[in-house]
């Protein structure tokens, strides 16, 4: 009873606390509440809407955010590596002393900005991971199709699906790629894109290294691989050279993984704890050691959907 009239008490002080406050001065409290709380939970890096551009692109803010990294602060170096049809700039950024080098390409399908969203957030963290920095060299292109991203299509101003492009080299865009490609010598490719789905997949190169990190990476984030359809993508490109190469297909519709470069981070760091533990870890999850295939338990499905 006692706690009863304490609470009635408590209430009946409130409301005149409130008719001293005021109504409106309790709005604009609520209200600055409210957007303090909007600053500290909006992520800062969420890609912004054009409404000149498609759904989910903003071209020119890539541009904007592109030119920050030009100038050599960060530590970065940069260049343009070749042109797109319409003559847009296709800009590469290079960090770290490392001997090794990994290639990172985003935004080669023009309507999915997450991964050359990611790509510029993976700019920005790496700017802070001594680690990586002195054991790799970092090589990012993030726009790899700016004519696409400008006008929200998947294939570049010439009709052509630049991630099946990759055997022929028959464009300006896939071009400018093999060039940083031969010139950088990586031992990793990865080349981040967007799909429908809501969970993150990785799409790996047909040979045994890119299964045996596809595997290694499945196993540490239960996030599940499929082997590259032989259709001219990068990661047959990979294959070809014989290095790693994966494709990582970033969710469109899950936002606990915001712009997906968490995944792009965690396949970095996981492809490091790998490659450091060397043959250790390439022996361990060698499938005549586990008595499975390497198609991270996906029945070895190969994966030609519309996303990669
Ligand atoms: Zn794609």
């Amino acid at each position: 009873m006692a706690i009863i009239l304490s609470g009635m008490h408590f209430l009946e002080s409130f409301k005149a606390n409130i008719s001293q406050i005021g109504l409106g001065n309790l709005l604009k409290v609520l209200g600055l509440i409210a957007f303090m709380a909007f600053l500290i939970f909006y992520p800062a890096s969420v890609p912004r809407e054009s409404s000149e551009a498609g759904p989910g692109v903003d071209y020119a803010y890539v541009e904007h955010v592109l030119a920050s990294y030009s100038d050599g602060v960060h530590g970065y170096s940069y260049g343009i590596c070749g042109y797109s049809v319409e003559s847009r700039p296709i800009y590469y950024y290079v960090i770290g002393e490392g001997n090794e080098t990994i290639l990172i390409l985003g935004g080669l399908h023009g309507d999915e900005p997450k991964g050359t969203y990611a790509c510029l957030e993976i700019l920005a963290n790496l700017t802070e991971s001594e680690y990586l920095l002195k054991r790799y060299r970092f090589v990012v292109i993030p726009l790899c199709n700016p004519d696409g991203a400008a006008t929200f299509r998947r294939r570049n101003l010439r009709d052509v699906d630049l991630n099946r492009d990759f055997y022929d080299f028959s464009q300006p865009e896939t071009q400018a790629i093999r060039r940083i490609f031969v010139e950088s010598s990586p031992v990793l490719l990865i080349d981040v894109h967007e799909s429908l789905s809501g969970e993150p997949i990785i799409i790996y190169a047909n040979n045994t290294k890119s299964r045996l990190l596809a595997r290694f990476f499945s196993l540490e984030t239960d996030i599940p691989g499929f082997l590259a359809a032989d259709v001219g993508q990068s990661a047959n490109f990979a294959e070809k050279n014989g290095i790693y190469g994966v494709i990582i297909e970033l969710p469109i519709l899950s936002w606990k993984y915001k712009n997906g470069s968490i995944i792009v981070w965690r396949f970095i760091e996981s492809w490091a704890r790998f490659e450091r533990n060397g043959m250790h870890i390439k022996e361990r999850y060698a499938p005549h050691r586990l008595n499975v295939d390497l198609t991270c338990g996906v029945g070895g499905k190969v994966f030609d959907g519309r996303g990669p």
